[in-house]
């Protein structure tokens, strides 16, 4: 749980820093600290982004803090304009946001895209607010007294966000928290800052008051600054496992609500009976899509019964096709590199692990052709993969797929009880049967029957079990509302005689 490298750029002419926003105003840091921003698919450096300074991210959170009574003060409905404007913003600058998507985290422009609709379905959710945010009543629940509760903002809220979705993270968490009527801080990944400064662009764009959202950057000492400072209410994380325990276990024991999404380890079970074609195609795509960059990623693959050599086969000749490549220029590619040198080599460790391990690597990603001084990495597949190997076990976040040789389901489903992770699973099959059990048996929070990454969209929590999740309200959906709003209760009695003493003409008839 180390922070990142902030290393200070010596490039020629000076890139400018990526600023922060502080209420309403795009500041450029006063830190003394700077990351580099990549494009992963050369290698070059393409901004500096700060990483700002206790003293700093606190002038933001109090900035926040003040303009937060005058927007949880306005009517839902009028909040919820800002958004419909904002949703209109995104959609027409989409392909601008995904060309920045692609350029500073190297996924596919086609994958790009998907994202950023991803997101901008989220703010499509949080325009549904005034309905969501609803309270309950009971009238006469005693003699002459009626009971309601009504929703609250929480008040200052921040997120805290990875460097794989840098568009779609970010709106997971910000529009449903302001359309409650909090108000924001972001702190976006220090590797990926730029799509989420363009998309704050536009929220400015759509009216929304002064300090309402806001943007901070940095790295271990930023995120600390936000989970100490009392005015911080409540906590959105999405990262590794690691660092969302420790967000999680200091922000609740700094008194605040947090919910922490963390990493993955995610089956795909393959039934014998499967369409191979469909199952194969589907796998390709949840273990290859966004360079394996994926929380839910397929990681491995369990092949039961006799079609397990037919699966390797099929994977490793349609893989071996896939075309790798730099993604910045929109080329033709099927798979962009991954985020970085470190990350690259990480990876690419976790092949020769698994061969000291026994294992077999019937298609070795490392041999792909580079361009320049990208990040590329092919797409791998380790077959015969025993269940107490390291890439068996460890997240490993890269464009590698692990093959287990199960004897039937409970074999598989087995896999999924020793799984420290419980993000997604998969099985393909054209058996019902299975496919209940597989739903109902399987040790993780998202299911996918046929489908390879059973990703939940805007209207549905992205429920993470185990290591994957840490808090009780999962990102998106209704649990979101629940999660940046608190509940009041009243009960309410009213005397008759204090309503004659009013002389309310309507009591005086009676
Ligand atoms: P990361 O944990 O390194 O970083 C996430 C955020 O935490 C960043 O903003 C970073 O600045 C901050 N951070 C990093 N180290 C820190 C530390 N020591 N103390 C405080 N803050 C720190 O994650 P990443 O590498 O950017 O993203 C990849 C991870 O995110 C993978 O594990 C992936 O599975 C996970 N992820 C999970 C989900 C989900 O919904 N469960 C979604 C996307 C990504």
């Amino acid at each position: 749980m180390t922070p990142p490298p902030a290393t200070t750029t010596a490039t020629a002419p000076p890139l400018e820093d990526v600023p922060l926003l502080r209420g309403g105003q795009w500041v450029k840091s006063s830190a003394t600290r700077f990351g580099d921003v990549y494009n992963p698919s050369t290698g070059n450096v393409i901004a500096r982004v700060p990483m700002c300074t206790t003293d700093e991210v606190n002038k933001v959170i109090e900035t926040a803090a003040a303009a937060g009574p005058a927007w949880a003060n306005k009517p839902v409905v009028e909040r919820c304009r800002f958004l419909f404007k904002f949703r209109d913003l995104i959609v027409q600058h989409s392909e601008e946001i995904a060309r920045t998507v692609t350029r500073e985290h190297g996924k596919t422009l086609v994958e790009a895209r998907a994202s950023v609709q991803r997101g901008m379905e989220v703010v499509e959710f949080a325009c549904g607010v005034p309905s969501l945010i609803m309270g309950q009543s009971i009238q006469n629940i005693a003699r002459e007294v009626d009971c309601e509760t009504i929703r609250h903002p929480v008040g200052v809220c921040a997120g805290i966000t990875p460097f794989n979705f840098p568009a779609m993270v970010p709106l997971w968490m910000y529009p449903i928290a302001i359309a409650c009527g909090n108000t924001f801080v972001l702190k976006p990944s220090e590797k990926v800052p730029l799509a989420a400064v363009m998309i704050g662009k536009l929220l400015q764009e759509s009216g929304l008051p002064d300090g309402v959202f806001n943007i901070v950057h940095g790295d271990k000492e930023c995120v600390d600054a936000l989970l100490n400072h009392p005015l911080v209410k409540a906590i959105s994380f999405v990262g590794s496992t690691n660092v969302a325990k420790y967000v999680y276990e200091t922000g609740t024991r700094n008194g605040k609500r947090v919910q922490a999404a963390g990493g993955a380890k995610n089956h795909l079970i393959i039934m014998p009976d499967a369409d191979l074609d469909q199952a194969v195609s589907a796998l390709q795509s949840s273990a290859f899509g966004c360079a394996g960059e994926r929380c839910m990623a397929g990681s491995i693959a369990v092949g039961v019964g006799d079609v397990a050599s037919r699966l390797v086969d099929n994977l490793v000749e349609k893989a071996g096709k896939m075309k790798v490549g730099r993604t910045d220029e929109g080329g033709d590619v099927d798979m962009g590199p991954v985020i970085s040198r470190e990350h690259m080599n990480k990876v690419a460790g976790y092949i020769d692990i698994a061969k000291q391990e026994g294992a077999t690597v019937p298609l070795d990603g490392r041999k792909v052709e580079r361009v320049g001084d990208g990040f590329m990495l092919g797409p791998s597949v380790i077959d015969n993969v025993q269940c107490d190997m390291r890439v068996a076990k460890e997240e490993i976040f890269g464009p590698v797929l692990s093959v287990i040789r199960a004897k039937n389901l409970d074999e598989a489903l087995a896999l999924g009880r020793n799984c420290a992770y419980g993000n997604g699973a998969s099985i393909f099959t054209r058996d019902g049967y299975a496919a209940r059990q597989f739903k109902h048996h399987f040790n993780a929070g998202m299911i996918g029957i046929n489908i390879g990454v059973p990703a939940p969209m805007a209207w549905f929590p992205f429920t993470g079990w185990n290591k994957s999740f840490f808090g009780d309200l999962h990102i998106q959906g209704t649990e979101s509302i629940q999660f940046y709003t608190q509940q009041k209760m009243t009960m309410t009695r009213w005397f008759e005689s204090a309503a004659e003493s009013h002389h309310d003409p309507v009591w005086k008839q009676k």
